[in-house]
């Protein structure tokens, strides 16, 4: 058994269905138990096979000195070197960590990328910190966790709050420690330095395709169609502008402080406009709704884009839309899954739907590595490819087995690594 023994006190059982490591655990081992693998894998891939805890002091404006504690963990390198972003939030703690580098494994495994899961995570506040400070943060981490990260390694990349600035001020000082200039240590970089054509909004291209895919299943079109959208960050916002332009009715979108709801579609080009670096915009405006309220709009599509836990046993009932599609990574609890599934909703599990950042940071690698860059189409062309593959590789496990489309992403993404770890002889 995955779990511990249930506590008996409400509040910790609540807490344990939000323990998104534990949960991705359950999953992990059924999907493995499925696929007739022995308990030592499970053993094996329940939790990463690295992870550092780092200590970055950092020099304030007010020229005091702040130590923030940061993460790196890096899931499992069988198949290859492991990959994932760094996220700087205030609410980052090493159990999300090692769970993000989970998914990171599932996702390079779902869309047959040459890589295991990593993920890093720094416990802060962006929106509070200046530049001056976040290059400091940045360059401490690269620091702090130079030992164990690199081309071959472990390449990290943007997530949650940072973006290609400070993947920038990351390769420069990598760079220096390592004393030759060196783009491939991480993606997500401005293009001038060696960054993809397509990377900053390669998550949301991705979340479209998985979109007109599961559309088709459901004999819906994207045009016309109402979409909700949690989130105004990097997926979130780049998301509403493309199915706006197909021609979809955004008619609900949110930020951390609340969300704006028009049943006619809302006016996505100037929202876009107004938005802030960190994807706040609902600030402007007097009539907003929550966040809890924008979930339960009725509406076709919806797309959770923002943080962990925000569909659960408590709301799943309520939700009015007939195809979920996960931009964000764990928004939506196990229970909410079941219940999800028993309600007929089709639900394209995060590990597929977000694939799309991490497969272009892939590109951006191999065209680092190479020296020669692709143009904008031909990044669209691959990632289109790539994304089909790995929808159909999973909605036709799902149909074929009768299971829903989490375990069955699940099942797809562990194999290469089981695999992989079987033939190194680990297993
Ligand atoms: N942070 C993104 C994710 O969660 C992208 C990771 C990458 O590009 O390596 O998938």
């Amino acid at each position: 058994m995955v779990a511990d023994k249930a506590s008996d006190s409400p509040n910790e059982q609540k807490e344990d269905k939000l323990d998104v490591l534990k949960s991705t655990q359950t999953v992990v081992q059924t999907a493995l138990d499925k696929l007739g693998y022995p308990e030592e894998v499970f053993d094996l891939l329940k939790e990463p096979v690295r992870m550092m805890t780092v200590r970055i002091p950092v020099r304030m404006d007010d020229d005091s000195i702040k130590i923030f504690t940061g993460y790196r963990a890096q899931h499992n390198d069988a198949v290859g070197p492991t990959k994932g972003g760094v996220r700087f939030h205030p609410n980052v703690t090493e159990k999300e960590v090692k769970a993000l580098s989970i998914w990171m494994s599932l996702k390079a495994g779902i869309v047959d990328l040459p890589y295991g899961g990593g993920k890093g995570g720094i416990v802060c506040d962006p929106r509070e910190m200046s530049f001056r400070e976040l290059e400091g943060l940045s360059r401490g981490y690269v620091r702090a966790i130079s030992q164990i990260v690199g081309p071959t390694k472990d390449i990290p990349a943007p997530d949650v709050f940072t973006n290609p600035q400070i993947m920038a001020w990351m390769m420069d000082e990598y760079s220096r420690i390592d004393e030759f200039n060196n783009p491939g240590f991480i993606t997500g970089k401005p293009i001038v330095l060696g960054g993809s054509h397509g990377r900053e909004s390669a998550t949301a291209k991705g979340v479209t395709i998985c979109i007109d895919e599961a559309v088709k299943k459901k004999g819906i079109s994207v045009k016309d169609s109402k979409v909700v959208i949690q989130g105004f960050g990097n997926a979130g916002s780049f998301l509403a502008k493309f199915l706006n332009d197909q021609g979809a009715k955004i008619v609900g979108i949110s930020d951390a402080y609340g969300g704006l709801h028009d049943p006619d579609g809302l006016d996505i080009d100037y929202l876009l406009d107004r938005r802030d670096s960190f994807g706040t915009v609902t600030k402007l405006f007097e009539d907003t709704i929550s966040n809890e309220e924008l979930l339960e709009l009725d509406c076709d599509i919806l797309v959770p884009a923002a943080v962990e836990n925000q569909i659960t046993e408590e709301n799943a009932d309520k939700i009015n839309a007939s195809i979920i599609v996960e931009a964000a990574n764990g928004p939506t609890t196990l229970e909410a899954t079941r219940i999800l599934s028993e309600r007929g909703i089709l639900l394209v599990p995060d590990v597929l739907a977000s694939a799309g950042g991490v497969t272009v940071s892939y590109f951006e690698w191999v065209q680092n590595n190479q020296g020669y860059y692709w143009t904008e189409e031909e990044i669209e062309e691959k990632l289109y490819k790539v994304m089909v593959k790995g929808f159909n590789n999973v909605y036709n496990t799902a149909e074929t087995r009768k299971i829903d489309m989490r375990l069955a992403a699940y099942m797809v993404g562990v194999r290469k690594m089981a695999e992989a770890a079987r033939f190194r002889g680990w297993i």
